[in-house]
């Protein structure tokens, strides 16, 4: 299977696009990934709906509002290099692996992980590099990242993150319990500069040790 726009997969980006996403890439790397791919068989129906759902094991796809709205915000700074925390279905994996050069993505949760591996690599996509690890600790061998993104809320922000964040770099993460904020945060020297963009909804980014 390769990456093809559908009559679903467009309908969702223009849903998208009345929503707020602006960027027309974005947008066409909506319209290519078939979403059903990153589903359980009994969801595929609800594979085009702007809403998260279940992937197993207690975690869920991100709702395609959030992944376009992240995937955006890191996008304005043109990353060549992108950590994401928390590969889970896959799909945001596969929506940055068609938009930046070198994708680095770490999931805690081996069933997880192993899924993700196949879908991307059944979508042509091999520019990405799987790790099985805690995403609390970034992945320094590989570091500096231009763009970091995480797809759960931490408590506090991990400061592994923010060193591995090149000069200029973009940290994208939900930060809260019940109540979460997505921030961005800009790194310029030994200087983070923060800013909030909206109240999100993430299943927990968890502190220690692996599934
Ligand atoms: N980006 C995913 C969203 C998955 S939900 C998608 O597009 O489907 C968040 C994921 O973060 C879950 O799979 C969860 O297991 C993972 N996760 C939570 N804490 C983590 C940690 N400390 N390190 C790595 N992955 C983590």
């Amino acid at each position: 299977m390769m990456l093809a726009a559908s009559t679903c997969a467009a309908n969702l980006a223009k849903k998208l696009a009345a929503t707020g996403i602006t960027d027309t890439e974005v947008l066409s790397a909506v319209t290519n990934t078939p979403r059903e791919l990153f589903l359980d068989g009994a969801l595929t129906h609800k594979a085009y709906e702007n809403t998260a759902l279940p992937i197993g094991q207690g975690q869920t796809i991100s709702q395609p509002y959030i992944v376009a709205k992240m995937t955006e915000l890191l996008k304005q700074s043109a990353p060549k290099t992108v950590l994401e925390i928390g590969t889970g279905s896959g799909y945001q994996a596969a929506i940055l692996a068609q938009l930046f050069p070198t994708l680095c993505t770490i999931e805690r949760i081996k069933s997880l992980q192993i899924q993700a591996r196949q879908r991307l690599k059944r979508l042509d996509l091999h520019n990405v590099s799987f790790k099985y690890g805690d995403g609390w600790k970034g992945w320094s061998n590989r570091a500096p990242f231009d763009g970091i993104m995480v797809t759960a809320a931490a408590e506090t922000i991990p400061q592994a993150l923010l060193e591995q964040l090149s000069d200029g770099g973009v940290l994208i993460i939900p930060v809260g319990e019940a109540n979460q904020q997505l921030l961005k945060i800009t790194r310029q020297g030994d200087k983070y500069h923060s800013q909030k963009v909206e109240a999100v909804k993430f299943v927990p980014l968890v502190n220690g040790d692996l599934a």
